[in-house]
């Protein structure tokens, strides 16, 4: 039996209650999704402002129609306190992903990504602490290392933030470490690395590079790459992202405060490698399309040059291991997304 069916039968013999933050977004709609179908209860939060109810329809098509029954939705925004502890009320385990990502929308508008990342995200642990939620796992990210120049990245050899986004997460963080000193409240951060995968959102300007190069190459338009093209990142499909939630809401212990562990693949993928395993995913799918070379950018402020993640503590205290590699998560990614974006009928 493997390790994930093990916890997927404890689960299922004895069901806990789940609150999702985020839950329309693209993680959280994955998290809510494996969930369901581990038949487990779950509550999910979301406003709507980059999720979409899109994401929750396909869940339900993704469950069955039992499964569909257990999960509650409330839409509201968690820098509403009273939302939050509406959202917490009977809840055991708490994955909150709710926030605004890109480091380009926060250089754009740094007070929103603070209420809605710092003054939310504290709103979250303060009604969990008085719900007496078990333990929270909360979404921090690779963007808390900054300017530390260490490859690969080790938690506790950080820099400084490189930009407002940076700054929000390694704020929750701190907070993390106060709930669960001050508190006693669990707390487990996760610093996802660049996560891809189905449902992720392709368009506007604060899309993610993945999603974004996919549906640009699949319209057979060329890619713009930011810098030299030797730029790397520790590129995560999704499925390990939630495989390290459910190991972290079910982890017999929390380390002490600041329990934080880095989830990634662990291993670097440049710009132009990502560009040529792309094409090569398109390739098999589209053979007679014809793709025009990349447009090659200035390097964009606040982005990191370089990023892979040590992720010997999660292995060590959580039993993680990355399920899928980059390239198959790639592979799947391109195969939803040929499927759902609109795309011209020639191609
Ligand atoms: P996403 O934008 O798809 O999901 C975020 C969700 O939060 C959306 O559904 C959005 O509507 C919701 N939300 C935003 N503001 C809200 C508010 N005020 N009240 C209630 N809900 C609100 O992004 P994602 O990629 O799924 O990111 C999930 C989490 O993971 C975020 O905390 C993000 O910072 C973190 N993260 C993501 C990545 C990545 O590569 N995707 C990397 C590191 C960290």
């Amino acid at each position: 039996m493997t390790r994930m069916e093990q916890l997927q039968g404890r689960l299922r013999a004895e069901p806990r209650r789940w609150l999702v933050t985020g839950a329309a977004g693209f993680i959280g709609s994955h998290l809510v999704e494996t969930l369901l179908r581990w038949d487990q209860p779950v509550r999910g939060l979301d406003n709507f402002a980059t999720g979409k109810r899109a994401n929750l329809n396909q869940v339900q098509q993704a469950v069955a129609s039992d499964q569909w029954a257990r999960f509650e939705f409330i839409e509201g925004d968690i820098r509403d306190p009273q939302v939050c502890q509406r959202a917490c009320h009977d809840v055991e385990i708490v994955l909150h992903q709710a926030a605004l990502g890109s480091v380009p929308r926060s250089l754009a508008d740094p007070l929103l990504s603070h209420e809605v990342n710092v003054n939310g995200t504290l709103n979250i642990f303060h009604a969990a602490r008085i719900a007496r939620v078990a333990r929270v796992i909360y979404a921090s990210s690779s963007a808390v290392y900054g300017d530390h120049p260490e490859l690969p990245k080790v938690e506790g050899n950080i820099g400084q933030p490189l930009s407002p986004y940076a700054a929000t997460k390694r704020i929750n963080e701190i907070y993390a470490g106060i709930m669960q000193r001050c508190y006693g409240l669990q707390t487990i951060g996760l610093r996802y690395f660049n996560v891809f995968g189905p449902r992720q959102d392709p368009e506007g300007p604060y899309a993610a590079v993945i999603p974004r190069w996919i549906a640009r190459l699949a319209r057979g338009q060329s890619v713009e790459i930011y810098g030299d093209g030797l730029t790397s990142r520790d590129f995560s499909p999704v499925v390990n992202v939630v495989w390290a939630n459910l190991l972290a809401a079910t982890a017999a212990t929390v380390a002490a405060a600041p329990a934080v562990y880095n989830i990634a693949v662990g291993q670097r993928t440049t710009l132009n490698e990502l560009h040529d395993l792309l094409i090569a995913c398109l390739r098999r799918s589209r053979p007679g399309l014809t793709l025009p070379p990349p447009i090659y950018k200035d390097f964009r402020e606040g982005d990191i040059r370089h990023s892979l993640a040590d992720i010997s503590a999660a292995r060590r205290d959580l039993g993680y291991e990355p399920l899928e590699t980059v390239a198959e998560g790639l592979s799947r990614s391109m195969a939803w997304y040929l499927s759902h974006l609109d795309l011209p009928a020639e191609i």
